[in-house]
């Protein structure tokens, strides 16, 4: 099974046969998309203090970090048989949920600067992730 890993430091997807796998000798896997990524983890370097990483635009809330969209996201370790018409389907759902997931981006990114002047967006934020 062939699956799009996301690289450990700038969670950008990692497409099969690019980029490099660490295994740590407690049997953790980290992978990277490039050599830039690679060595800024050998640099023992933190991803949430890399300006350029996804992980520092959510937890400095540049990005949409809370949404149901991600849901779909996540992984499944359950396979599931091959049936074209389902196939089908997910094709199109993908579309959907990518045209979804823009505009609710797009909103949020409209809605940031109102956002940060309440002084109660961050509490909320603590708020719906619990
Ligand atoms: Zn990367």
């Amino acid at each position: 099974m062939v699956r799009i890993e996301r690289c450990y430091f700038c969670s950008s997807p990692v497409y099969p046969g690019h980029g490099i796998m660490f295994v740590r000798n407690d049997c953790k896997t980290f992978r990277f998309c490039r050599s830039k990524c690679h060595k800024a983890f050998k640099k023992k370097k933190n991803p949430r203090k890399a300006k350029w990483t996804k992980a520092f635009r959510k937890s400095h809330s540049k990005e949409l970090t809370v949404d149901s969209a991600f849901e779909f996201e996540k992984k499944r370790h359950v396979p599931v048989k091959y049936q074209r018409k389902l196939w089908e389907k997910t094709v199109d759902a993908i579309q959907r949920v990518e045209k979804i997931k823009q505009r609710r981006q797009d909103r949020f990114v409209k809605n940031r600067s109102v956002l940060f002047k309440n002084p109660y967006y961050n509490v909320w934020l603590v708020c719906e992730s619990m």
